[in-house]
């Protein structure tokens, strides 16, 4: 078997065929023909240059989000409907091109990345079909006099703001139903990630969006930039995935102009597991929980509470499974876990995993490391599985976001409960048992936006996914996800008996 560091790479050739410049309706360089480079986490090479723009530069993109916002609201729903059902297939049929850009950036393995290019697309189907259901509803006054008409209208051009670890799929939740409400967009993906980004801009170009209707602007100055796009008076919405750090950055900003947001911030996920829950079960549905992204997820299992009597073998299940992983770039044969996206990632899952340790925690098992070629370029981590990580520990209350499963251990019912609450967010919990009255009961105590019983993945484009507390505001996918791009107008019309 070829040696993984001896493996061709796949940057040259997908990136030779991306445009470098970021696509606005007449322009495609920003002012000074500025370019930041992208790193390939596995190897620490730089893989392309893109454009940086500065806010001026943003500002011209609002120009044309601005500019083709009145013919683009004015479309009928089944034409921007068709235009998502042209981007889903273009997605479809440039899925390896996709998947290869986000292994690239990211460092997840193709496997992962084709996942992400068909979920990602699914939401671009989900709201090619919602944009022609009827939205609105019609009543008669409580006094039998008038009627009342709610319609909701597009809430006009919006910024929408994507995080790293799931590039594509974050920028199609927001770009699919901003489009089907018939909204236009800025899209600012994150400096780390926006090679996915630019090709997906230039499908839905490809696929017949008017020049403007999505707008890709990247930089490495998103602080300046996405503060002078927020000031202006022109920008009705700002829809943010990331860290609840700058979401409350953003939501400053937005106060002041009582700018609409939806804001899909940071995790804490509790993984709850009950003594009466089937072990294999929950073992399983744990390495999708934990290992998705490996580790890299908003909806991540960051805390695995364990009741004592499954504890011990539930540890040591989880740790055969962990230390199984084989890392290694994402792009090469047998591999299951590529690198994490940098080596400041790297640093915070070391810190995390070594002050649980030193707070006495065991370890129970960990993954070996890529060979000395392979992981002396790259940002790798070892996956491991910690026991008896006490409540204190840095990790029960940071978003590990790397692949260390950290068991703190419970007695009652109520214990669990309260270590699972014992957060600021509140994006996802799961839980485990076969008692289906207690799964009733825990799970309306449980303070959180969504619950998986005995299921450790909850994402679906039917879904309405988000958070509570300081996990965020809003929620995206569902038929849920296409009113945040809405706005609701009353209208008191005559009755139709008077
Ligand atoms: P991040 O907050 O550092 O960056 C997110 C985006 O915001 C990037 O595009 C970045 O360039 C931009 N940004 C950074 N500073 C900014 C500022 N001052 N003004 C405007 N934009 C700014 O987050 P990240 O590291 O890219 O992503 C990881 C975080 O995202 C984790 O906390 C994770 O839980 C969260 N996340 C949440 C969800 C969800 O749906 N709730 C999904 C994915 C990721």
């Amino acid at each position: 078997m070829t040696e993984l560091s001896e493996r061709p790479r796949v940057s040259p050739r997908l990136v030779g065929s991306l445009p470098t410049g970021f696509l606005a309706a007449t322009w495609q360089q920003p002012a000074e023909g500025r370019t930041f480079g992208v790193t390939d986490p596995a190897t620490g090479e730089v893989v392309a240059q893109v454009a940086d723009c500065d806010p001026q530069d943003a500002m011209t993109a609002l120009d044309a989000a601005c500019a083709v916002a009145p013919s683009w609201t004015r479309t009928s729903p089944r034409h921007r409907a068709d235009v998502l059902h042209r981007v889903y297939s273009l997605m479809h049929e440039r899925r390896e091109h996709l998947a290869g850009l986000i292994t690239l950036e990211v460092g997840k393995t193709l496997t992962e990345a084709r996942g992400e290019v068909d979920y990602a697309a699914d939401y671009v189907r989900w709201y090619a079909e919602e944009a022609v259901r009827p939205a609105g509803r019609s009543t008669t006054a409580p006094n039998g006099e008038y009627q009342i008409l709610t319609v909701a209208e597009p809430v006009g051009p919006c910024l929408l703001i994507t995080p790293w670890n799931v590039p594509l799929a974050m920028a199609t939740r927001k770009a699919a139903p901003a489009l089907a409400a018939g909204c236009t967009a800025v899209l600012k993906p994150s400096e780390l990630t926006p090679l996915s980004s630019i090709a997906f801009a230039q499908l839905v170009l490809d696929a017949g969006a008017p020049p403007g209707a999505l707008t890709l602007v990247t930089t490495v100055s998103a602080g300046p930039l996405c503060a002078q796009v927020m000031a202006d008076e022109r920008l009705r919405k700002v829809s943010f995935t990331g860290s609840t750090a700058v979401g409350r950055t953003l939501l400053s900003h937005a106060g002041a102009r009582v700018l609409r947001t939806s804001m899909e911030l940071g995790g804490n996920a509790p993984f709850i597991v009950f003594d009466d829950a089937d072990l294999e079960v929950a073992v399983e549905q744990a390495v999708i929980a934990k290992m998705r992204l490996g580790g890299q997820s908003c909806v991540a299992a960051n805390r695995f509470l364990v009741q004592d009597g499954i504890a011990g073998r539930f540890a040591t299940a989880l740790g055969e499974r962990l230390a199984a992983y084989r890392l290694g770039p994402g792009d090469a044969d047998g591999v299951g876990l590529g690198p994490l996206v940098d080596d400041r990632a790297v640093d915070k899952a070391t810190r995390l995993r070594d002050d649980a340790l030193a707070r006495g925690a065991t370890l129970v098992a960990q993954a070996q490391m890529p060979e000395p070629q392979v992981a002396s370029r790259g940002s790798y981590f070892a996956p491991v599985v910690l026991d008896l990580v006490p409540p204190d520990a840095a990790i029960t209350h940071e978003e590990v976001f790397a692949p260390v499963a950290a068991i703190t251990r419970f007695r009652t019912e109520d214990e669990a409960v309260a270590l699972a609450n014992d957060t600021e967010h509140g994006l996802v919990s799961y839980l485990f048992t076969q008692d289906l009255t207690r799964a009733s009961r825990v799970t309306g105590l449980l303070q959180s936006g969504m619950v998986g019983i005995n299921r450790g993945l909850v994402s679906d484009v039917a879904a309405p996914f988000g958070g509570i507390k300081q996990s965020g505001l809003g929620r995206e996918g569902g038929p849920e996800g296409i009113t945040e791009y809405q706005q609701l107008k009353y209208v008191a019309a005559p009755g139709l008996r008077t």
